[in-house]
């Protein structure tokens, strides 16, 4: 690690990225999360879904069409993106860079083609694989949902067993056995980084300057 790398670390915020299968539970994850961990900025992603009941623009998605997205991805607006059950869905790129600079975390929640972009963009970023406990646990929390048409619920089945096998590409891997278990192990997780020594070393090492 160079000298600048280790300025960057020590000057801006983690970048959290939460992901995993769909069902596996990320956005009430995510939600919990926020409520231990208000400091943790939630970055809002695009998507060409339609809303759900009870869904806010810029609260829960910026909703667009598909045109407006593509001029999205066209103007580079986008950290990643990704085509997920024939919508797409991406993280807006200024408003992250920007926490980021102001050196605040921030916590990405998406789906796995998407967190394995920003990881080749992005390789400092802190990836945290969200398991289910078990399959069926998995299918059940799909079709409990109930906002979901049969072959939707097959077709996030499918996609969630590919995605499983990606889990080596992670840094950390958490359980959700339990909302509040799986909150309190990202928690920890965010912490420990905070702690590591790369992290720590040049704000010492400049103090030590001072002196
Ligand atoms: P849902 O339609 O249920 O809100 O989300 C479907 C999937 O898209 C979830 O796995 C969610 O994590 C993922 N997702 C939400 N926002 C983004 C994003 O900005 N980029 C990517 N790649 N996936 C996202």
């Amino acid at each position: 690690m160079n000298k600048n790398d280790t300025e960057f670390l020590y000057d801006k915020g983690l970048l959290v990225v939460l992901s995993g299968p769909s069902g596996v539970g990320k956005g009430t994850v995510c939600a919990a999360l926020r409520q231990i961990m208000p400091e943790l900025i939630y970055s809002v992603s695009a998507t060409t879904r339609a809303m759900r009941q009870g869904e806010q623009e810029g609260v829960n998605y910026f909703f667009k069409t598909k045109e407006e997205f593509k001029r999205m991805i066209e103007n580079d607006q986008l950290l990643e993106w990704a085509e997920y059950v024939g919508n797409y869905y991406g993280t807006p790129r200024d408003f992250v860079d920007q926490q980021l600079d102001e050196g605040k975390d921030v916590i990405l929640e998406i789906e796995v083609q998407g967190a394995l972009q920003v990881k080749e963009k992005f390789p400092q970023g802190i990836f945290i694989f969200l398991a289910p406990p078990d399959l069926a646990e998995l299918r059940s929390r799909i079709v409990g949902r109930g906002t979901e048409t049969e072959e939707t619920i097959n077709s996030r089945m499918s996609v969630a067993k590919e995605e499983i096998e990606l889990m080596d590409k992670y840094n950390y891997v958490v359980v959700n056995d339990e909302v509040e278990k799986a909150c309190h192990r990202i928690q920890a997780i965010v912490l420990a980084e905070h702690l590591k020594k790369d992290r720590q070393i040049a704000k010492y090492r400049k103090w030590l300057k001072e002196v």
